[in-house]
């Protein structure tokens, strides 16, 4: 995951969609709030011209999870809610709750609720770099300089996303070969070990972004 800066003027149409729906499940239990959404989706939308238009721009149409380049994007991008619909519906409209995300790891989460002390906000947390280490062999783990309690966190984003998928490790084994010719790659290469793990994450992060569709 890297981290992603969120945009400070939130998007106009779905901050008075969220004002709305707001005022219309006032006094509603969780229960029932969720089912009026459910009943009127098609009345109040987050997934809106104008939503993707900002998350295009804010996530460089990349996954918030697994980094991945989003191809269609208008098509193909989803929106994920860090806490979910039905146990907190009154943030279904919220800016800071919605993150931009490719199916494949929206549907890994599945319906999974959110658990405050263990969920790694890539919009709020700056050095979520440093969580994550990435191999040679295209594998994630956990970072080794982590305390307990952050890599519980990242143990649990890579579970709750399915970081360690078998498609997204052969990508990034692809994309490691791809650098294997690379003077800088030469020079990671004869550092050690703990040294590699670290450096290797920060190069895949740079060569990530700056391959991204060829820019
Ligand atoms: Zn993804």
């Amino acid at each position: 995951m890297n981290y992603i800066a969120r945009e400070k003027k939130k998007p106009e149409g779905l901050s008075e969609t969220d004002r709305q729906f707001k005022e219309k499940i006032k006094g509603k239990t969780p229960a029932q709030a969720y089912r009026f959404f459910k009943r009127h989706q098609s009345v109040y939308q987050y997934n809106t011209a104008e939503t993707k238009e900002v998350f295009a721009r804010m996530n460089h149409k990349r996954c918030s999870f697994c980094t991945k380049w989003i191809s269609e994007f208008n098509t193909e991008m989803t929106i994920e809610h860090i806490e979910t619909k039905s146990s907190c519906p009154r943030k279904i409209f919220q800016w800071d709750n919605l993150l931009c995300s490719c199916r494949t790891c929206n549907t890994k989460r599945g319906r999974k609720e959110y658990k405050a002390d263990a969920y790694l906000d890539p919009s709020s947390i700056k050095d979520i770099e440093r969580y994550f280490c990435f191999h040679t062999d295209g594998t994630i783990s956990v970072s080794k300089a982590l305390s307990q309690a952050e890599a519980d966190k990242a143990k649990y984003m890579i579970r709750l996303y399915r970081l360690d998928r078998d498609e997204l490790n052969a990508e990034r084994r692809e994309f490691f070969n791809s650098l294997l010719d690379d003077e800088l790659f030469e020079i990671l290469k004869r550092r050690s070990r703990d040294a590699q793990d670290i450096h290797y994450l920060s190069v895949f992060t740079y060569y990530k972004r700056r391959t991204e569709n060829g820019k």
